[in-house]
């Protein structure tokens, strides 16, 4: 047995020897002792001041015949911290109303900290040699390091939260939010922080938290290039001073930047793939789509299919009611087509008045199903932006991969030549390839 094993065993039976009402002088003198070593290490550990809180009233259950302790540090600058075992956490945050109640010993060191040591029942041996006060003295001759190393952390989360926002890119999401909510609550000064995110992108309110609210909340939110808007809730100790609130929106206004050239770069990208006139895809985002579909069907072993419509005699609508009436009209088909298809379909424009479905995990039938449905719909979904007299039909070629083609090219091709005939045999209804 090493010589640490054997302290350790010695300690355990003096815990339990106390606690079986032994009221040996040298046992109370070994506990103290043992205690008063744990909590002066506790300080070469470089914990942060919570985790300091936490380990020492750790040290006092374990270490010594005390079933629930709870210590409030009211650190100079910083916030309030509390820890408990056995006892609610929130009498720890109410620490000075514990003033003047047994088992209650305070501590205090000038201009770096004060607080309060309280445990529920002490064992009168250890009571009577003073053991809470000699362990709140311990605490008091640590408490200036781990004060000041806290405050360096605290100023240093300032470049931590401009590290974080440098490092954002278009995929960040809750656990980038989390680390900056993580950064804004361990500014100098702040108990807590609540970072809110929303964007339809995010599809709905992306939310993280850390520490907790303090006596003076502050909010600060802003929208990001109309699309994301962000709330950042901040609970101070006391009220920030002047220098405080200007860190804070210089991080704030660091962030809002950051975000703003990132939203950019989504919306652009996005824009890039998008028709102007339709909302729907362009031909860029339809070789993505083609190459995507086509990959997944080649692994999984499922067809795919594509639709090719294309509006009957459209150069009529422009000719009769003008190129707006034509506009609208492409803007309700694109509206038909959108809402008809399923999540993992992609609409394109492929060109004036023609517009390419692709369908991963389809076949002949599926793809059927929906050119019917789509042939049914037609008029209806145009005549809005039509007048009373005008029917606006669609024609459809049909193609399925790798049945009637063996690339994606050659499939919008045979889609095509199947439109074609569709058009050739009376339009208004749709023809399949092969
Ligand atoms: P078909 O039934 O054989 O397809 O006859 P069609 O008249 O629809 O075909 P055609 O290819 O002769 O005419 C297509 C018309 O679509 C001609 C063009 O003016 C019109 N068009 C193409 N792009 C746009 C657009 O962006 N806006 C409007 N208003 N019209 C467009
Ligand atoms: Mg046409
Ligand atoms: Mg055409």
């Amino acid at each position: 047995m090493s010589v640490l094993d054997s302290l350790n065993k010695m300690q355990a039976d003096a815990v339990e020897q106390l606690r079986a009402g032994d009221h040996n002088q040298f046992l109370v003198g070994f506990l103290t002792t043992s205690v008063k070593l744990e909590l002066s290490n506790l300080v070469a550990a470089d914990l942060d001041l919570a985790g300091f809180a936490q380990a020492v009233v750790d040290v006092l259950t374990q270490h010594a015949p005390i079933e629930g302790c709870l210590i409030g540090i009211d650190p100079a600058g910083l916030p309030r911290i509390g820890a408990a075992v056995g006892l609610d956490v929130e009498l720890a945050l109410k620490h000075d109303t514990l003033l003047g109640q047994p088992n209650t010993a305070l501590f205090s060191v000038d201009g770096v900290a004060s607080g309060t040591l309280h445990a529920q029942e002490v064992p009168a041996a250890l009571r009577a040699a003073g053991f809470l006060d000699e362990a709140a003295g311990q605490i008091a001759t640590g408490l200036a390091r781990v004060v000041e190393s806290e405050q360096l952390r605290r100023r240093a989360a300032a470049a931590k939260a401009l590290r974080v926002v440098a490092a954002l890119d278009e995929h960040w999401n809750v656990a980038e939010l989390q680390e900056l909510t993580a950064a804004f609550a361990s500014l100098p000064g702040v108990t807590g922080a609540t970072l809110s995110a929303t964007a339809a992108r995010l599809a709905g309110t992306l939310q993280t938290e850390s520490g907790r609210p303090g006596a003076h909340q502050i909010e600060r939110r802003f929208v990001v290039d109309e699309q994301l808007s962000l709330v950042l809730d901040i609970g101070y100790i006391e009220h920030p001073a002047a220098e405080q609130l200007q860190r804070l929106d210089e991080l704030v206004l660091a962030l809002a930047t950051g975000l703003e050239r990132i939203e950019q770069n989504i919306r652009l990208a996005a824009e890039a793939d998008t028709d102007q006139l339709t909302g729907v895809g362009n031909r860029r985002r339809a070789s993505k789509a083609l190459t995507q579909a086509r990959q997944m069907s080649d692994a999984t072993g499922e067809p795919m299919s594509v639709l090719l419509c294309d509006l009957d005699h459209f150069k009529q609508v422009n000719d009769r009611h003008g190129h707006d009436v034509g506009d609208a009209v492409l803007a309700a088909f694109a509206g038909l087509l959108r809402t008809s298809v399923r999540g993992h379909d992609t609409v394109i424009r492929w060109g004036g008045e023609e517009f390419l479905v692709i369908c991963p995990s389809c076949d002949t039938k599926g793809a059927t199903s929906l050119a019917e449905r789509l042939i049914a719909a037609c008029a209806g979904a145009c005549a809005p932006a039509l007048p009373p007299d005008h029917v606006q039909t669609t024609s459809i070629g049909i193609a399925e991969y790798p049945l009637t083609a063996r690339t994606p090219e050659a499939l919008v091709s045979a889609a095509d030549d199947a439109l074609y005939r569709a058009k050739r045999e009376g339009r208004n209804q749709f023809r399949t390839a092969g």
